[in-house]
């Protein structure tokens, strides 16, 4: 049951972080109009059971007067509303609340910082400025820290007691799996039998962007909004029938990979790392659900 809905406000982003999982970068396309926004919350308001709409992107506050509409609209249907930001605009703690100040009229539940060292520097963080500002201006505020990765030792209670494994919180999907994964340990492919990190059978939270596009997963799409509209593609939607996550919920990456008969080799850091790239291969047999291209670090 769908209970919340992250608008992909924007894939555009001032950086082009390595661990990012749509491959954003300044030159990224694919923005909402107002009019795209109101029609996805109408439709949100028709499922009848999401409570809570997120904006995030990319950089949601590139587009800053769309955004503030957004939130507006959101908060007048009734919505609760999160915001998902670098905080590149926090450049001093006062100028930061200039920027925050509508939306503390709106009244927003949760402004989400990511506060790393992909995204800061301790020299200059404006993530730090920016979560100055929202505590004195009374928004809910939290941070998305991701940890680079690290080969650290396996516990004992993990039975595998000595052997490397990988640290850090970075999921190898997106530029993550291109960028990140150079000398890290890896797993057999045989043992990649799950989805360990999202409910793709029923999903309580999809992403949209303004393609049309309901990621089940960043890149996996249940289909296209404009096409055929968001409440009925989730009253429709069962995870055995789609041609990607069918496979996935019934064996992991290693199942879809077997599946379609795609050789991406033997060994991966993780059930996402092999996902993506067998995903990847698969793009241009699947065009509808493999959606959109560019978040596969692929062009259109
Ligand atoms: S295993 Fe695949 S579907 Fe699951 S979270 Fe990782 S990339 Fe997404």
């Amino acid at each position: 049951m769908v209970n919340s809905i992250h608008f992909l406000l924007t894939y555009s982003c001032t950086w082009e972080c390595d661990h990012c999982f749509l491959y954003c970068s300044p030159f990224s396309e694919g923005a909402f109009t107002m009019e795209q926004i109101r029609s996805a919350l109408t439709e949100a308001t028709g499922l009848g059971t999401v409570t809570s709409v997120y904006f995030e992107g990319g950089e949601p506050f590139l587009f800053h007067p769309l955004m503030v509409a957004a939130v507006r609209e959101a908060r007048t249907r009734g919505f609760q509303v999160g915001i998902v930001t670098n905080a590149y605009w926090a450049t001093t703690v006062e100028d930061a609340q200039i920027w925050l100040a509508t939306l503390v009229e709106l009244g927003i539940s949760d402004l989400s910082i990511s506060d790393d060292t992909f995204h800061q520097d301790s020299d200059n963080n404006t993530a730090k400025n920016a979560r100055k500002a929202a505590e004195a201006l009374g928004i809910p505020v939290g941070s998305i820290c991701i940890d680079p990765p690290t080969v650290v030792a396996a516990e004992a209670s993990e039975g595998n007691r000595g052997k490397p494994i990988v640290g850090g919180s970075v999921l190898f999907k997106g530029r993550a799996a291109d960028k990140l994964v150079a000398d890290l340990p890896r797993r057999p492919r045989s043992t990649l039998k799950t989805c360990p990190h999202e409910e793709l059978v029923n999903p309580e939270r999809v992403h949209v962007d303004a393609f049309g596009h309901v990621h089940v997963c960043q890149g996996i799409s249940l289909g296209n909004m404009w096409q055929t509209p968001l409440s009925r593609l989730m009253k429709k939607y069962r995870a055995e029938d789609h041609p990607v996550v069918g496979p996935l919920v019934k064996g992991g990456p290693d199942e879809l990979a077997d599946v379609y008969g795609i050789d991406a080799g033997d060994s991966f850091v993780d059930e996402c790392h092999m996902c993506f790239l067998v995903r990847r291969a698969l793009v241009d047999r699947f065009p509808d659900y493999l959606a959109p291209r560019q978040v596969y670090g692929i062009d259109k």
